[in-house]
């Protein structure tokens, strides 16, 4: 159901005191514009729409088919008391009571005013506590949000520096290995690769070779250096 075109007519009235005859009349405008005002409904009537073949095709193109009209009185009876809120300006001879400016709300009330300011005023208080409520839930959710990205961020930094820590560990160990590697690697006899050097060849000097290897070579022994004849063997005691 959507409202296709709405006409709103108003009859103005005026407020009269209660007491016959103080003479004092206020003119009321717009009084649609008003809030708190009920009206009474007096009349309600549908109307529905009769609709010929063009009308059918040009509903069906437009996409909306009117149903028909609705029409509504309401009115305010004779002798309601009426409690007005708004502006009031002096227009020649009459007094006139308008909507205020600058969006100010504008009340038309059959409460009387103590009530309506009571009303108006647990409204707001209801707005106030609405927005309190609402300030804490914001701050809390902006805590727990903010506590869990400290958190993972920490968690994070915590991974990251263990994620470091170990490389360097892996890389100190490999650097050590490498060494301890290179070291055996000097040390090993030049023939076999695998044995330690163990003896020191005469006249030439070199150290290059385990005494199994030395044994193994074939004669006349040469070193495998220098290629100078081996005239003597000293063993050589590592301490
Ligand atoms: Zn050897
Ligand atoms: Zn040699």
């Amino acid at each position: 159901k959507k409202i296709i075109h709405q006409r709103t007519n108003t009859t103005p009235f005026d407020l009269v005191p209660q007491e016959e005859g103080a003479g004092v009349t206020v003119r009321v405008m717009k009084p649609l514009d008003a809030t708190e005002l009920s009206l009474e409904t007096v009349y309600e009537k549908f109307h529905p729409s009769v609709q010929s073949f063009t009308d059918v095709i040009g509903h069906y193109i437009s996409g909306e088919r009117p149903k028909g009209i609705q029409e509504t009185e309401q009115m305010l009876k004779v002798g309601t008391a009426l409690t007005g809120v708004g502006e009031l300006v002096l227009d020649s001879t009459t007094i006139k009571l308008q909507p205020p400016k600058q969006g100010m709300p504008y009340y038309l009330s059959t409460m009387d005013f103590n009530s309506l300011l009571q009303k108006q005023e647990s409204n707001v208080r209801f707005w106030k506590i609405l927005t309190v409520l609402f300030g804490f839930a914001t701050c809390a959710v902006l805590f727990f949000v903010l506590r869990k990205q400290y958190r993972h961020q920490r968690e994070r930094r915590h991974l990251k520096q263990m994620q470091d820590e170990f490389r360097q560990a892996q890389e100190r160990l490999m650097r050590e290995r490498n060494a301890e590697g290179g070291e055996t690697l000097r040390n090993a006899c030049v023939v076999c690769l695998s044995n330690t050097k163990s003896c020191v060849f005469l006249e030439c000097g070199h150290i290059c070779s385990c005494t199994g290897c030395y044994q193994a070579l074939p004669e006349p022994k040469t070193c495998p250096m220098c290629r100078q004849a081996i005239s003597r063997l000293v063993p050589l005691y590592n301490s």
